[in-house]
């Protein structure tokens, strides 16, 4: 096939965008309208119905989109009943598109239930990926993000925040968690109270926006901005905690001595490395590198 023939493919399959009796989950923008994808656009267009969690909100965004289509309202208060009345609708060969506010539906967001019912009764469910506030945050903050853990928003009662963040203290995955300004103050707190001050973390505020803003620094410095930075606890925001550092140097250890006492045992290095990641579930070339470097510098 030329390059020709592929881009004409392609363009076919957008011109095509959309299959009978399917749901589309449509990612949006979560501030900067261009980041909307041009599969989003062609899906939205081409669908019979949209359902939205805010149907104002989202008529807003299809008028700048040059789209007109029949909204349904999709929230968390009605999405059981609504879900049936979709599942009707797809079955009899409509199709669909689910969106929410701002970003991925179901993040977050309502969707999970009509999703489920849809799977549960074999009607295809196709994503449209597109902006989420959590990747958005995660690869720009300059944190680790091989392994990561999104907490979605943290209690509104202190006592629960808490005990949430005890759970995850120890954790060694970046920690990802949603925020309102509202209850910023109070959350920043409550890590600083758990996770102590010395912990790095980021603060991403106002993404793909104009006043879009990354806080970086020790649990105690970001404190410490937001108290004396009273105009920035303003619009939305993602809190990131580095993992455990500490935890995982342990498990290192752990592991070298694991692995020293399989050497002992004369094992080849093929099996310990097989043995380390099955108990650890860590990377097999960090393994298997890690086996090679003891048993040399046991030689
Ligand atoms: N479905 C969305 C997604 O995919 O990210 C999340 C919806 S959740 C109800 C809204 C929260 O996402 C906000 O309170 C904030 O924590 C985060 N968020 C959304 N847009 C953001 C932005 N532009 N900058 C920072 N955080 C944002």
């Amino acid at each position: 096939m030329t390059e020709t023939q592929v881009n004409q493919t392609q363009q076919a399959g957008l011109a095509n965008a959309t299959s009978k009796a399917t749901l589309y989950i449509v990612a949006t923008p979560i501030g900067n309208l261009k980041d909307i994808t041009y599969r989003a656009v062609e899906v939205l267009g081409a669908v019979d119905w949209i359902a939205a969690e805010d149907t104002r909100h989202t008529q807003r965004l299809l008028q700048a989109l040059g789209v007109n289509k029949p909204l349904l309202s999709l929230h968390d208060h009605n999405e059981q009943a609504r879900s049936q009345q979709l599942l009707e609708k797809l079955q009899a060969g409509e199709s669909g598109a689910l969106v929410s506010d701002a970003g991925t539906p179901l993040i977050n967001d309502p969707g999970f239930h009509l999703v489920k019912l849809l799977r549960q009764q074999g009607v295809k469910v196709v994503p449209i990926p597109g902006p989420s506030a959590v990747i958005t945050a995660l690869c720009a903050a300059g944190l680790p993000t091989d392994r990561f853990s999104y907490e979605g928003f943290l209690p509104a009662k202190k006592q629960r925040r808490l005990q949430v963040l005890q759970t995850l203290k120890n954790d060694t995955r970046t920690l990802v968690f949603y925020e309102s300004p509202h209850r910023l103050t109070e959350s920043l707190q409550a890590m600083l109270e758990v996770f102590g001050g010395e912990r790095q973390m980021v603060a991403a505020r106002e993404m793909t926006k104009t006043y879009e803003q990354f806080v970086s620094g020790s649990v105690a410095e970001v404190v410490a901005y937001f108290e004396s930075h009273a105009d920035k606890v303003r619009g939305e925001f993602v809190l990131m905690v580095m993992g455990d550092v500490v935890a995982e140097a342990v498990c290192e250890d752990e592991h070298d001595a694991l692995i020293g006492a399989l050497l002992k045992q004369q094992l080849p290095v093929k099996q310990i490395t097989d043995i380390v990641v099955e108990l650890s579930g860590q990377k097999k070339k960090a393994v298997y590198n890690r086996v090679l470097a003891l048993k040399e510098g046991s030689e």
